[in-house]
């Protein structure tokens, strides 16, 4: 195996354990079942770890990480549709954060027919505008709409509310959109 892979490896065993050690007691009483409150699709950037930033555990947060938090294909659709149907969260929030190096892509011009052209190319409406962060989420909050037909009927019977928000990376702040 490659000595860099294998490096990496041995760390996220070690981060295993430690985490195994700190959660130990606490684990069992999430094997039966989940209940979050709130599902949030974001960005796939390392930068970015929902439970981190909301001070959140185990079981809180339905998670959803797609660079530029696009909401594109199946599976990200299905995931969130599950998270309505199937976990009842009231709140669903599109969080995206500056720096988006997916944004940053889409300014680049259209992208191919390759997988990360498509996801560039989901983000391209907001080309050229100086908040393309913030046009990105709130285009994929009308995306969201327009493509499920269980958020969109959540949101009508009033069970489910659809925020955007926006990370800072620099200081840690959300703020809501
Ligand atoms: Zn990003």
């Amino acid at each position: 195996m490659n000595e860099d892979a294998k490096t990496v490896m041995d760390n996220l065993s070690q981060g295993n354990l430690a985490f195994i050690s700190k959660f130990s007691q606490e684990l069992p009483k999430h094997v039966s079942g989940q209940s979050p409150k709130v599902a949030i699709l974001t960005c796939a950037d390392s930068r970015v770890p929902p439970e981190l930033i909301f001070n959140a555990g185990i079981g809180e947060i339905f998670v959803i990480r797609v660079a530029g938090n696009v909401a594109f294909d199946p599976s990200v659709l299905g995931s969130l549709d599950y998270a309505v149907v199937n976990l009842h969260v009231p709140l669903l929030v599109i969080l995206g954060h500056t720096n988006c190096g997916a944004v940053n892509a889409s300014e680049g011009g259209p992208g191919d027919d390759s997988s990360i052209g498509q996801i560039v190319n989901e983000i391209r409406c907001c080309f050229g505008t100086p908040d393309n962060i913030k046009q990105n989420v709130l285009r994929q909050i009308e995306l969201l709409k327009e493509r499920s037909q269980i958020i969109t009927d959540a949101l009508e019977k009033g069970e489910l509310e659809v925020k955007g928000a926006i990370y800072n990376l620099e200081d840690g702040k959300v703020n809501w959109i």
